[in-house]
């Protein structure tokens, strides 16, 4: 008997030792969130303050806030919103604006070859305020993550509302058709595309379609591109690829040496292609992505480091939030996707600057016309860590030119338009509870969503301030800070372990 404990202690353990941690978010009948000034993520200017009422997982009411209230009690005299309450929020002073909405977010459960807590990505999200996360190729494995995204809406794990999207394997067009009924039938919501033939390609489309599964693609240097994508009725495009690509007359002018395969190739060459695309056939390009209703989200952020090496090798969040084998893993390393910048030149970071000023004025205009924008942040590689990537991602946007109220749009509504979420995203009576309550605002800067918070002048003092206060996913109540904390604690332990194994 006790050999039996043992061995079934023994099976447990490993699987225990890995598993998320229990959720500590709560889900109220009547939560009332009182006098919060309040940004609605459907563009229009701040209102407040104002009273949110949440009834289980919905938006139930928004009001003005009533003047009289008392900073604690159970019911507000004077207001619309009548109690009782099973909680009220004094939100007071701070800033409420949807749930992020990143429609570009790999779940990982290890980076350079070493385990992770399996909730230290999923806490990182909620900490930022954001509250759904499509996963684009359910890098851990589809049967994991359709289980992660029930635990999620079950309120079991601390994570946000998670969307899979997996990635087909096939070589024929047949074992197309298959792989995507499997996947489905394992809880795929969409699928991501990297490269293939273009009979199959073909086969993705048209059976997709059947099955409606929402095709996210970045139609990689390959002999299909945004053209075909759009005639392809995919959904959307990621990063940018396959768009400069339909607009280049003949093939991309890379040097002979080039090797797709080789990533410093691929990474340094990459930031040619833009200045190759000619702006005639980019017009056109652009006003067929239009007319299919297709959304352009660009990742912008995971491309930065390109740009200025320095800078993102010492972002100031890396101290306390990043896991070590999070900075191993960006380090230069040809075995490793996306961990190429051995050898990155000045000339390097010129070309990619002029590139990104392109990439981000043909974004721009993409919205002008009526595209589709979303934030995906793409974090876990190339120094973009998870939910401070997603913030950087926004400000990004800011540079492309965008209002900050643009830039919050393209954070929840637009994202959750993406993801044919009909009522998520937008602050208002019957739409889904997802929310961030901020310590700041966002419009007049949205550092303060950096989790690390910003650095202010209040009453003659320097002081820091900013940061998401709470965050509520579906009617759950998250301590942002809570969840912090418990981030910097395994960051620390993760470090102390790895300095005692390294110790003689
Ligand atoms: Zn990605």
């Amino acid at each position: 008997m006790r050999r039996l404990i043992l061995l079934l202690l023994l099976a447990a353990l490993p699987a225990r030792a890995q598993a998320p941690t229990p959720s500590i978010g709560t889900r109220h009948a009547r939560l009332l969130i009182r006098g919060a000034l309040v940004i609605d993520g459907a563009g229009n200017p701040t209102r407040g303050p104002m009273d949110i009422l949440v009834e289980g997982t919905h938006i139930a009411a928004v009001q003005p806030s009533a003047e009289d209230v008392e900073s604690s009690g159970s019911s507000v005299g004077g207001g619309r919103i009548r109690g009782p309450f099973d909680r009220v929020i004094d939100a007071r002073g701070l800033y409420v604006m949807p749930g992020i909405v990143d429609v570009h977010g790999h779940t990982q459960f290890s980076r350079a070859g070493r385990a992770m807590p399996k909730d230290y990505v999923y806490k990182l999200w909620l900490a930022h305020g954001i509250t759904t996360v499509r996963d684009p190729g359910s890098g851990e494995g589809i049967d994991t993550m359709a289980a992660h995204a029930r635990l999620s809406a079950e309120n079991r794990i601390n994570a946000p509302t998670l969307v899979p999207y997996a990635t087909p394997s096939a070589d024929t067009p047949e074992e197309a058709r298959a792989n995507l009924r499997s996947l489905k039938a394992r809880g795929a919501r969409g699928l991501k595309v990297f490269i293939a033939r273009p009979d199959v390609w073909e086969a993705i489309g048209d059976e997709a379609r059947k099955l409606g599964l929402p095709i996210a693609t970045d139609m990689k240097i390959q002999e299909y591109d945004a053209l075909d994508a759009a005639r392809l009725r995919v959904r959307s495009i990621e990063h940018w690829y396959g768009i400069p690509d339909a607009a280049i007359p003949g093939p991309q002018d890379f040097p002979a040496g080039y090797n797709y395969d080789d990533e410093r190739d691929r990474f340094r060459w990459a930031g040619d292609l833009w200045r190759q695309a000619d702006s005639a056939r980019l017009s056109a390009v652009l006003d067929s992505m239009v007319a299919r209703g297709m959304t352009w989200d660009p990742t912008f952020g995971v491309y930065e480091a390109n740009r200025d090496l320095t800078r993102a090798r010492a972002l100031p969040w890396f101290a306390e939030y990043a896991m070590p084998q999070v900075l191993t893993n960006f380090e230069p390393d040809p075995t490793r996707h996306g961990s190429y910048h051995a050898d990155w030149t000045t000339a390097d970071e010129v070309r990619w600057r002029e590139n990104m000023a392109i990439w981000m004025r043909w974004v721009r205009e993409y919205a002008r016309r009526g595209g589709n924008v979303t934030v995906g942040s793409d974090a876990g590689f190339i120094y973009h860590l998870y939910g401070f990537g997603t913030v950087r991602e926004m400000e990004l946007h800011q540079e492309a030119g965008f209002h900050p109220l643009e830039v919050i749009r393209h954070a929840t509504s637009n994202g959750a338009k993406a993801l044919g979420l009909a009522t998520t995203g937008v602050i208002r009576p019957g739409f889904d509870a997802d929310l961030a309550i901020v310590d700041g605002n966002p419009l007049h800067n949205l550092k303060v969503l950096y989790g690390t918070g910003v650095l202010t002048e209040r009453d003659g003092k320097l002081v820091r301030a900013g940061g998401v206060k709470w965050t509520v996913k579906q009617g759950i109540v998250f301590d942002a800070e809570a969840l912090r904390a418990d981030v910097r604690g395994m960051v620390q332990r993760a470090k102390g372990a790895t300095a005692s194994a390294g110790a003689p």
